[in-house]
């Protein structure tokens, strides 16, 4: 019997630079990133589908043809007459990238619009992704009824699990920010958050001052990522560290944490066992830190032991 894991939120245009001015374009999104690092390392037993919005030009047509081929499921994808997906350029200067996003008036900002559909597609799944991005972008209204449905799948007894990759510049406010962040939080099994995000914008001045936070609001498992220092997870109470792997040298963290959060859940999902399953996604999250770019082929991710 098959399986599915679904991922919610934004994916985007990403533009590149390829020299001489030219721009590369590729596809990624935190929780689309997460999607594919979970299609690479679950087994055929799972279906992985992505839920979003998009419009009905040619670069929806093609986003869609990319995540398709990605082996990642687009049957639940909306799609809204006269929209366009968001757009994000990464700058080079003197070695340093900086991001530009195009993203306001993106069609995935509808994608909790239509409730019937949303609630459709959350039935469906056995486990339920999402993040802090996804609720940033989306009308105060919409948000709410998002976090309506994933306490629905809470209740139901899926593993809902949520990463608040805060993004202050996304929010309109400090305030609703850290509310709906802990909305989030409240409404998941489990909670996998970065620790310099956390004490930067929660103030936390240890890990355990984040797991403690979490847990207070209701998460039953936390697993706080923390770079090249490891991870802390707590399972229902029970505490256990797993150290981040050596790389000899990094080339590129972005997708770090989602890679991390992609394969730790795969290999959960399959041996229920999270301290492997942290030992086995540190192992691609290096893998992932090596090489450029946000989507790491899978045959660069060292599945078969090699
Ligand atoms: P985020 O990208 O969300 O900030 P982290 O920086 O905590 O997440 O990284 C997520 C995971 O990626 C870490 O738990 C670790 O396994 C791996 N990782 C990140 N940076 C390094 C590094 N410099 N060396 C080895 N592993 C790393």
């Amino acid at each position: 019997m098959s399986r599915r894991f679904l991922s919610i939120g934004e994916c985007m245009v990403e533009l590149s630079q390829a020299g001489d001015g030219l721009l590369r374009k590729g596809f990624a999104g935190d929780t689309f990133n997460t999607a594919w690092y979970a299609r690479a390392c679950l087994g055929p037993d799972w279906s992985v589908d992505y839920f979003t919005a998009l419009g009905d030009d040619a670069m929806s047509d093609e986003m869609v043809a990319f995540i398709d081929k990605a082996g990642i499921g687009t049957s639940l994808i909306r799609r809204i007459r006269g929209k366009t997906p968001g757009l994000y350029m990464i700058n080079l200067k003197n070695g340093e990238r900086s991001f530009s996003y195009w993203r306001d008036s993106s069609a995935a900002r509808s994608l909790a619009a239509d409730p019937d559909s949303l609630r459709e597609a959350v039935e469906s799944a056995d486990l339920v992704y999402f993040s802090g991005i996804t609720l940033a972008i989306l009308p105060q209204e919409d948000a709410a009824t998002l976090l309506a449905e994933i306490r629905r799948a809470k209740a139901a007894g899926k593993l809902v699990v949520f990463d608040p990759n805060i993004r202050p510049r996304l929010w309109s406010s400090y305030d609703i920010m850290h509310a709906t962040i802990s909305e989030g939080a409240r409404s998941s099994v489990l909670v996998m958050p970065s620790f310099d995000d956390e004490a930067a914008h929660f103030g936390d001045d240890s890990i355990e001052a984040t797991v403690h936070r979490y847990r207070a609001l209701g998460a039953v498992h936390i697993v706080v990522k923390n770079g090249a220092a490891g991870v802390r997870l707590n399972f229902a109470g029970e505490e256990s560290f797993v150290p981040a792997e050596k790389v000899e040298q990094v080339v590129d963290t972005t997708s770090a944490g989602d890679s991390f959060n992609g394969a730790f859940l795969a290999h959960y999902l399959e041996t229920a066992d999270a301290t492997a399953a942290a030992r086995f996604a540190a192992g691609v999250a290096a893998r992932v830190v090596s090489e450029h770019g946000a989507l790491v082929a899978k045959e660069k991710l060292g599945l078969d032991g090699g």
